[in-house]
């Protein structure tokens, strides 16, 4: 591998529109925002990458306004004028502040795309060269599609149909206490087959155990982190009580995590989410540890941009990845994303990777300056108690 020497690094905070807002049991944002991250290296290859901090605190402790101190502050200054050979070294390199993953996952990411340029491998290319031989990337993901809260079961239909007719082949429903087992008798009603899921965002307790339980008669796939957003325990109280396989997403935050999680049989199948985890040195390592377990594995998404996007497929495509991804093709959020060419829904309910190197996809920059003089516009951050 050829290294690369970190030259400068550029953070473009974002607001874009999305095509449909997404209700989930946190409630709405009002547009997508993000960080993303230009890092340019000596050799002149720019590499992207994307925090997923929302404006809110409600997913995650992080925010746009956490990410871009963090960046600034304390993460950039660590990268600046460093020679990588792999962004497997990052980690280390960031080893002396906590937390933060979204801020950090969006600095290795991008040092991940400059070195897979500079090296003209594609990044999938590039996640698999840190794994044992035999996982080869698939040139493709397979993916589902996530549907908010919508205000009756008629509409959730109306909606499942449209993205079963373009032809997502898993359908994932937010829930939220009082919104649950009647929405999930109401879908199969008229689809009492398709592969369904449900995702509680940790809006329950251990006190819910009885009504969760009747999750058994929806045949569903999983139900994604119902309990508490770092809780692992609990879970492991849950999960012998129902046969509706638990998946843990919010509460896996690191390869230990996940360790303990199994340990203590806190969930049957994994939600990881690059961001979630600092970033793909981490997920790399829990996906050893998926494939040493054979644990479902499957990449959740957090609407991310183009650039999210195109890591996260690229993750995906390996082989290890064995259950439907949160990717959905562009035009379910964006129109026009911030990158070229979108990513379409093919057959069997999968997408593409890119085989240009890197992320593979061209960064619109007309576009992300328009995005960031939104957000900018948007003073999201500034209060006044004149109104
Ligand atoms: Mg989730």
């Amino acid at each position: 591998m050829k290294p690369i020497t970190i030259k400068s690094i550029q953070l473009y905070p974002i607001a874009i529109s999305l095509v449909e807002t997404l209700r989930t049991s946190f409630g709405e944002e009002p547009f997508k925002s993000a960080v993303l991250v230009a890092l340019e290296t000596d050799g002149g290859v720019v590499g992207w990458g994307e925090s997923s901090a929302e404006v809110n605190p409600g997913y995650s402790y992080e925010t746009v306004g956490t990410a871009i101190h963090v960046l600034n502050e304390f993460l950039v200054p660590l990268l600046l004028g460093k020679t990588l050979q792999s962004a497997t070294e990052v980690p280390a390199l960031f080893s002396g502040v906590r937390g933060h993953p979204m801020a950090k996952h969006a600095l290795e990411a991008a040092c991940w795309d400059a070195l897979a340029k500079t090296n003209e491998m594609t990044l999938a290319e590039a996640f698999a060269a840190h794994l044992p031989a035999g996982h080869t990337p698939k040139g493709y993901a397979t993916v589902g599609v996530s549907i908010g809260i919508k205000p009756t079961v008629d509409e959730t239909v109306a909606v499942i149909g449209k993205r079963l007719g373009q032809g997502y082949g898993r359908i994932k429903l937010k829930i939220q206490p009082g919104w649950d087992i009647e929405l999930g008798r109401g879908v199969r009603k008229v689809y009492p087959d398709i592969t369904l899921m449900l995702d509680a965002n940790s809006a329950y307790t251990l006190e819910d155990t009885d009504h969760l339980k009747q999750f058994d008669e929806l045949n569903l796939l999983m139900v994604e982190q119902p309990l508490g957003h770092d809780d692992i325990y609990q879970h492991s109280k849950l999960q012998p009580q129902m046969k509706t396989p638990i998946c843990l997403d919010e509460s896996i935050q690191s390869a230990d995590d996940l360790r303990l999680a199994l340990e203590l049989g806190a969930l049957r199948i994994l939600n990881l989410k690059p961001a979630r985890v600092s970033g793909y040195s981490e997920s790399l390592e829990i996906y050893r540890i998926c494939v040493e377990n054979n644990l479902p594995l499957w990449i959740g998404g957090l609407l991310e941009t183009g650039v999210g996007r195109a890591a996260n497929l690229a993750f995906a495509s390996l082989p290890g990845v064995t259950m439907p991804c949160d990717i959905s093709a562009t035009d379910r959020y964006y129109n026009p994303d911030l990158t070229e060419p979108p990513f379409v829904l093919g057959d069997h309910s999968r997408i593409a990777t890119p085989t240009a190197p890197g992320i593979g996809i061209s960064v619109q920059m007309d576009r992300v300056l328009a995005a960031n003089k939104r957000w900018q516009a948007e003073q999201v951050y500034q209060h006044s108690s004149l109104g």
